[in-house]
């Protein structure tokens, strides 16, 4: 009797242990499906969401804010992306600053931050990334989401053994949920693909005369630091590039090859007729020689397995102890947004365009991102 007793005990306890575990996981893996919040400046013209521009995408884990800054004049007209692979955080976090500081007073800027909102609900498998990281502003911690490089799949499954994209190129299977493989989209086809037909509808309706695609790469990767340019954009991209070298910033040139197909660079450029640039910094968070993955390692970007790589001269950019933070990576996008759009201006100056509010590389170094970021409510 007192044998069973103690089983019943035993038994209820090791329930109890496991619905707590379930519940606490559940209640982790459900929180990833929560938008983090962003504060727009008061320069805001208008707020959409990109199923206002394909409504097939209404109602679907693929829609996602669109943030328009609307000049009183006329003028040039930009699109920004960010988190067209949510585990590529600088892009994300750059596009969320210009939306929480920028004034536009001639021309437009459309920006979206979250260009892949389905990949920002999950991380990749076996990778131990942490769900969040953390940017102190003035007053409070703002938290934000650390996704996955592919749209989540229980958004979208099963995976083909192989894919073929809209633009014709065979991938492996897996590739069918990046969206920057997707492009030019399809209106009938997988959720990626319509995300990549919606932005497309955004290049195409907007009249937007250049689109930036924020994103990160590992320090192993070669091509890193990089200005990635569509062929109609060569001038600009030549000029900001020289532009960027005077300021003491090393980037490499790279034009988009027209092979390879389904990428932002490519596509925008030959289907929606804009001047594509894709940028690139180094995050060594999903690189493959990094060591325990941490919300700092995302943050700080610090990791003796790449000084050592770096020493044995197998990384494309210089990899010291102090690592490469987000701050640096972000900076370096909004120099390198900066230097496009002057790079614009020069190249025809009738069709104006004006913008105040974004920040300096220099401050976002010397001050940090917390202090361009709006307080936590
Ligand atoms: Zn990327």
């Amino acid at each position: 009797m007192l044998k069973i007793k103690r089983h019943l005990i035993f038994g209820s306890v090791f329930l109890l242990g496991a619905m707590a575990l379930g519940y606490f996981s559940g209640k982790s893996f459900m929180s990833m499906h929560i938008d983090d919040h962003i504060f727009p400046s008061s320069g805001l013209t208008e707020n959409k969401m990109l199923s206002e521009y394909f409504p097939k995408l209404k109602k679907t884990p693929g829609d996602t804010p669109v943030f328009i800054f609307q000049g009183e004049q006329p003028g040039r007209n930009i699109l920004i992306l960010g988190g067209a692979h949510p585990n590529e955080p600088a892009g994300t976090i750059a596009a969320i600053l210009l939306v929480e500081n920028i004034h536009v007073q001639a021309g437009k800027v459309i920006i979206i931050p979250w260009a892949n909102h389905s990949g920002f609900t999950h991380n990749d498998p076996q990778e131990g990334s942490p769900q969040r990281f953390s940017i102190r502003t003035q007053d409070g911690q703002r938290w934000f989401k650390y996704g996955s490089r592919l749209t989540n799949p229980i958004h979208q499954w099963p995976d083909p053994t192989v894919y073929i994209n809209p633009s014709g190129q065979k991938l492996a299977g897996t590739e069918c949920r990046n969206l920057n493989r997707s492009y030019p989209g399809r209106r009938n086809g997988n959720l990626t693909e319509k995300i990549a037909f919606g932005i497309m509808e955004v290049l195409i309706s907007e009249n937007i005369d250049l689109a930036l695609d924020l994103h990160e790469a590992a320090p192993e990767y070669p091509v890193i630091n990089a200005i990635v340019f569509h062929e109609s954009s060569a001038e600009i991209a030549s000029i900001a590039f020289m532009e960027l070298q005077l300021s003491n910033l090393e980037f490499r040139l790279e034009a988009s090859p027209p092979n390879l197909r389904g990428l932002s660079h490519r596509e925008w450029g030959d289907f929606a007729k804009v001047k594509a640039v894709l940028l690139e910094t180094a995050n060594v968070s999903h690189g493959r020689l990094k060591g325990k993955p941490s919300a700092s390692l995302i943050t700080e970007g610090r990791d003796k397995n790449y000084v050592k790589a770096d020493k044995l001269g197998r990384l494309f950019v210089p990899f010291k102890e102090e690592g490469i933070p987000l701050k640096l990576r972000v900076a370096r996008h909004l120099a390198s947004i900066e230097a496009l759009i002057s790079a614009l201006q020069e190249e025809d100056p009738t069709k104006i365009f004006a913008i105040h509010g974004l920040p300096s590389m220099e401050r976002v170094k010397i001050e940090g991102i917390g202090q361009f970021l709006a307080p936590p409510k």
